[in-house]
Parts: C-alpha cells; structure tokens; sequence
C-alpha cells in the first residue's frame, strides 16, 4: 500500500461497540478480567498497554517498514529509553550538527552512568570510520540535521556501522516516513519526536522508537518503555494516530511550499546563505535526491551581519510566527543560537524555518517586507 493508504487504513479499528468509524478513545488505566480471571483483549494497565497506544505503534511500525514499535511521551523521553538500553562502558557517536537534547543527555545524564560519546560530522565517513571504538555500540543519525540541514548517506553509515559491530539509529523527525524510509535502507532503528509532522498540528508531545527487527534489543526498550512508564496517555496517541491520516498530503505540500520560500531567499541580497536540500548549492543536493522522495520542509537561512540584524529580521515578520519547534501546520521561525543557550555552535545569523500550509507567495511576501530591515 502507498503511505497515505496505509495511514488510514493502521489508524483504523472497527469499534464492536458502536461501529465508530474514528477509533474510540480509552482513558480507563485499568481493565476488567473475565470470570476465569483472564484478560479479554490482552489488555492490563494503562501503563502497560492500552488499545491507542497499541494502534498508534502498529501505525508508526507499519510506516516506517518495521516490526515494531514502542511510543513514548516526547521525543526526549525515546532517546533517553534508547540510551537506558546501553550497559556502563558503551560509546556512542552522535552527529556534531543535530537536535541540541541529544548529545546533551549523552553529556549531562548518561556520562555518570559510565556512558561515552563522541561528536562527529556523519556526513564524513573517514571521521566517523575513526571516531569508532571497540567498545562503539550504537551510530547515531539525524539527517536532514538541525540545524544546519546536513545530508548523511544512511545505507553507507549503516554499512560501516555493521562492519564494526555497532547498531545504527536514525532521528527521522524531519525526514518523516513519507520522505525517507531509514530502515529500507539498512538502519536498525528509526527515532521520532512524533511532537512534529507526525502529530502536525503543534498540540501533543510524543516520542517512538521503531525497530526493523523485534530483536532483544527492541524487546529491552519495550520493557523500558513499560517499567520506567515515560508513555504517551491515550489521547496523546489518539492525537498522533489522527495526525498520521493526512501526514502524507501535508509533508509533501509543505515540501513544495518550502522549496519556493528556499529559491526566494537565496536569491535575496540581504541573505547570506540558506541551507535547504533542495537547492543545488546545498552540499547533500546529490544526497538527498538519491535517498529523499522530497528535500522535507525545514530550512535555515543565515542573513547578512549578526544576531541583531537576524533579529531586527523575525521581529518584523507579521505571518510567520516566532516560536521554536517545527512539523506543525503554521509556519514557525526561530533565531536557533538563543534557543540553545550559550554553550551552542549555530551562527547567530542564523534562522530556522518550518515552513507550514500557508500560502507560498504570502511567506514570501512576509519573508521579503522583513528583510528589508536588515
Ligand atoms: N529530534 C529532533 C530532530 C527534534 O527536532 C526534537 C525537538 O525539537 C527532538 C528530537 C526532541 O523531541 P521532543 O521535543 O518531542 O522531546
């Protein structure tokens, strides 16, 4: 089935109490045991598993192409379940340009549980071959990455990663399934902050881990997912699952929309640079045409001067909303170095975009009036 078929159809089950069309939601935490103190529909405590929790997985594995699925309450909150699978002595690599939590709970969480990491650019695969160690158990990636758009090829990062006996996951957050699918191409697990497209509309949190195989890997994060309860409430998951019915139209057409605001900007003489896949001066254009059905809908574009001119910049835009996050239907734009404190590397002329639904030429319009001022 193509994606947006298979997006309703897994977020679909026939209700036996009212024929519903839209599943129902189940708040009950608990559920009843039959006269031979059995439980009817496998289900026990909230905690443990509840029917939109278990149809929001079966979605998201069946999107991705895996086997199975485990749903957190943010995104945050998958990663850490990923980490907590890892054994005091492991190291990790994690990309030198990605979402900002990443490496910081590597460095102020999991570092004093005797968890070492290294930061390295995926898109080099000499500096990643030398960034593993005997004791590297885990390749991380995130491409497009935030917030500098970097392309990584994942079939040549899962090849060398298999090579030296590590597992490689994939935050597939801006890609989303609908772009890319990281576990066709070899990857072991796909990462979401299901917060962004997946939910779409900037109204729940959530996380998930999907896993290729049901390995006992993915069986240890299930046990975490369950025993350390860090889940989604059912109707964060019925939020999620109702998102996935149009992620496929969304997506594409805030990939298109994106595309036109991307050519717009870096034609504009008050811009520096814009980092958007989908131009052929990106230095992953070959890339991701060759791994992306679409070049996604995030970009960032680095206006002339410094922080002050980026934020005479978004203080004079009147469409596009000042807000951090992404994936959602409205567009947001975000001065990215304040937003990650002053530890951050991202160029104070930087500015991250997550263009929406709006109309294009009203973006540009709203993109062009504020430029004016830098
Ligand atoms: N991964 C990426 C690429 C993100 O952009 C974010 C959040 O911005 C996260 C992970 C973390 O997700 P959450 O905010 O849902 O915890």
């Amino acid at each position: 089935m193509h994606p947006e078929t298979l997006a309703l159809r897994s977020t679909h089950f026939a209700d036996a109490n009212a024929a519903a069309v839209v599943s129902p939601l189940y708040l009950s935490t608990t559920f009843e045991r039959d006269a031979n103190y059995e439980l009817p529909h496998g289900y026990l405590y909230t905690r443990a598993g509840n029917p939109n929790r278990h149809q929001l997985e079966s979605a998201l594995a069946a999107l991705e192409g895996g086997a199975v699925a485990t749903a957190f309450a943010s995104g945050q909150a998958a990663t850490m379940a990923l980490f907590q699978g890892l054994q005091p002595g492991d190291h990790v690599i994690v990309p030198d340009d990605a979402y900002y939590g990443t490496p910081l709970l590597l460095q102020d969480i999991f570092s004093g549980w005797g968890i070492t990491f290294t930061k390295v650019d995926t898109t080099q695969p000499l500096a990643v071959e030398e960034a593993f160690r005997p004791e590297t158990k885990l390749l991380c990636l995130e491409t497009p990455s935030n917030p500098l758009l970097k392309v990584t090829d994942i079939a040549a990062m899962v090849r060398l990663a298999r090579s030296r006996g590590a597992i490689t996951v994939c935050d597939n957050t801006w890609g989303t399934p609908i772009l890319q699918k990281p576990l066709d191409l070899g990857c072991d697990i796909v990462m979401h902050s299901t917060t962004k497209y997946l939910g779409g509309h900037s109204d729940v949190l959530g996380g998930a881990l999907v896993f290729r195989e049901d390995t006992p890997v993915a069986q240890r994060i299930r046990q975490i997912q369950t025993l350390g309860g860090a889940v989604p409430s059912p109707f964060d998951c019925w939020l999620i699952s109702r998102g996935l019915k149009t992620l496929a139209v969304r997506v594409r057409q805030q990939s298109a929309h994106a595309q036109r605001v991307a050519e717009f900007l870096s034609g504009h003489p008050a811009v520096e640079q814009v980092h958007y896949p989908g131009l052929e001066s990106h230095a992953g254009f070959a890339v991701a045409r060759q791994q992306m059905i679409l070049p996604g809908a995030m970009l960032s574009v680095q206006v002339k001067g410094g922080a002050v001119e980026a934020l005479r910049f978004i203080n004079k835009l009147g469409l596009i909303i000042r807000a951090t996050s992404l994936g959602g239907v409205e567009s947001l734009i975000e001065h990215r170095a304040s937003v990650e404190g002053p530890a951050s590397t991202t160029p104070a002329n930087l500015l991250r975009l997550s263009v929406g639904l709006e109309h294009p030429d009203d973006l540009i319009e709203d993109l062009r009036q504020a430029l004016d001022v830098v």
